[in-house]
């Protein structure tokens, strides 16, 4: 097997969340987006980080007295890590008697990867999955993505790419090559507000959606509707023009705002700036999912 290397931090079997039956998601490190209900913060540094879970410490100490580097120091409000100092070396990690201290991304090749996917072959032929790669942001990690799809279709097992769409037309290219289902961000429609909220202009999210859709693969639009930010009505509508204009054949999944991924930003040192948003209404989503419809559009609202 290929000896392509993929930064990866987390693989999660009998997942039902992402793409048909039940999965197996592999979820890649490094996103180049930084948008700020991303319920995923730990995948956005291309690195490997040391993450702190506060409710598991006993504030034993046993991690500050490990560090061989002074980086970690047990406070009153349980250990405080200086990240300037950190290396990610994993000593303190490794001494934590509670698993509190994890090391978030790891270096894998694809025969490692395929090694846990190919253990629940059994549940993706009777319920109809398969294999989804998710992120961070699969197009960084195209190559590696490539290769785990290439086996799967070689298996006969059904692929998924769940993208934000920021990446090269290779990248996109070398995946959808083995794509059999694509799931692709959309989030806003007016490029200057693109550029503000999450780091980077649109343009090539929406050439590479027009190129997925060019191509034919079936493609699911996600729609993330976040109060303040995308929920207005007119702004629903200039998505669905959009996804008129560039993939009239996709289906559209309305994610509803949650807060789940909120309390994992502290653990790897980050703080999460949406804490006073309010969630969506029903009626709210049940308006999105009325204006998609009024496009043409099959489609739904997610849990
Ligand atoms: S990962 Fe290594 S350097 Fe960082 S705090 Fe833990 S022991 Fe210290
Ligand atoms: S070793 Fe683990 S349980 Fe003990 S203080 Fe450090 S993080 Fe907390």
């Amino acid at each position: 097997m290929s000896e392509i290397t993929g930064t990866v931090f987390n693989i999660q079997r009998y997942s039902i969340d992402d793409g048909p039956g039940i999965r197996t998601t592999v979820f890649l490190k490094g996103c180049p987006l930084r948008c700020p209900w991303c319920s995923n913060p730990e995948s956005q540094n291309p690195q490997p980080q040391l993450s702190y879970r506060y409710t598991s410490c006993k504030q034993c100490g046993a991690c500050a007295a490990a560090c061989p580097n002074g980086a970690i120091a047990l406070g009153a409000d349980g250990v405080v890590i200086d990240r300037e100092k950190c290396v990610v070396c994993g000593t303190c990690a490794a001494a934590c008697p509670e698993n509190a201290l994890q090391i978030k991304g790891e270096t894998m090749n694809v025969a490692q990867v395929w090694k846990v996917i190919r253990r629940d072959a059994v549940y993706y032929e009777t319920s109809g999955g398969g294999v989804t790669c998710s992120g961070g942001e699969i197009l960084a990690q195209a190559a590696f993505v490539a290769e785990i799809f290439k086996k799967c279709r070689d298996e006969g097992i059904h692929t998924c790419a769940d993208t934000s769409g920021f990446g090269t037309a290779d990248a996109m290219n070398t995946i959808l090559e083995y794509a059999d289902l694509v799931y692709f961000d959309l989030k806003l429609a007016d490029p200057a507000r693109h550029a503000e909220v999450m780091g980077v202009a649109p343009d090539v999210i929406w050439a590479n959606l027009k190129l997925a859709a060019e191509r034919g693969v079936k493609i699911v639009l996600r729609v993330p509707l976040i109060p303040e930010y995308n929920n207005a009505p007119e702004q629903v509508t200039a998505l669905a023009e959009f996804a008129r204009d560039l993939a009239p054949d996709a289906e559209v999944c309305i994610l509803p705002y949650h807060r789940y991924g909120a309390n994992k930003y502290a653990s790897v040192g980050m703080t999460y700036a949406l804490d006073d948003l309010r969630e969506n209404t029903d009626d709210e989503l049940t308006r999105a999912r009325e204006i998609f419809e009024g496009f043409g559009f099959t489609c739904t609202v997610s849990k």
